[in-house]
């Protein structure tokens, strides 16, 4: 599903943030990376969702190489196969929830007014922001937007997801909330989660 062949990366002038990294992720596993700040979880989940550049090796996404080829290339099979949750949210403040979700379906080719209603209300639902759709992302509450993150993450249903510190920023209430979701989108999918904690 998801393998890391011999990865390296050094940023420039420093010792190595990923080093010899080989790895096999499969189908419907929950794998967590824990460690210390600065101990490269992230400079690794960069290097699959193609946020970043690696020195040495190969990653696979799906049997298909996403290392030393083109960009659109790689970016098509990222984009298809996997769903990304930041710590920040990276939503768009002017734009609704609503909209916020509808916007990955769009970069995959959906354009079917009445699928992107469907898949958007199905996700929308089920982390429990639907009845918020028509608010702006800047009216939400961390756990909120973090609910409207992973929904943006699922609606294309990707067969991985990636989530870097998701509750990062989150108090224990939201985390534990947003932590159940993501515990049930495990039962389905290949859940990449990092955390310090
Ligand atoms: P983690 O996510 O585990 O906290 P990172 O992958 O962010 O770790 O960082 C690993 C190492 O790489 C750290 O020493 C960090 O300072 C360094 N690093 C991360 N991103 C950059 C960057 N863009 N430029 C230079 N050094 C970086
Ligand atoms: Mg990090």
């Amino acid at each position: 599903m998801l393998e890391f062949k011999n990865v390296s990366k050094t940023y420039q002038g420093d010792k190595p943030a990923v080093e010899d990294v080989t790895l096999t992720f499969n189908e419907g596993e929950f794998i967590v990376f824990i460690g210390t700040s600065g101990s490269g979880k992230t400079t690794l989940l960069n290097a699959i969702g193609g946020l970043d550049k690696i020195d040495d090796g190969q990653i696979y996404v799906n049997g298909e190489k996403i290392t030393g080829r083109f960009s659109w290339e790689s970016d098509r099979i990222r984009t298809l196969n996997i769903g990304y949750v930041f710590q920040d949210y990276n939503l768009v403040d002017n734009m609704t929830v609503w909209e916020n979700v509808a916007v990955a379906l769009r970069m995959i080719g959906v354009t079917d007014a009445r699928e992107i209603n469907e898949k958007v209300r199905y996700v929308l639902e089920k982390v429990d922001m639907y009845r918020y759709r028509n608010r702006y992302a800047d009216m939400l509450s961390g756990g909120e937007r973090q609910r409207v993150g992973i929904a943006r993450a699922i609606v294309k249903d990707p067969q991985v997801i990636i989530a870097d510190e998701p509750t990062g920023n989150l108090d224990s209430r939201n985390t534990l909330e947003v932590m159940n979701i993501i515990r049930a989108i495990s039962e389905e999918k290949l859940v990449i989660l990092v955390t310090h904690e």
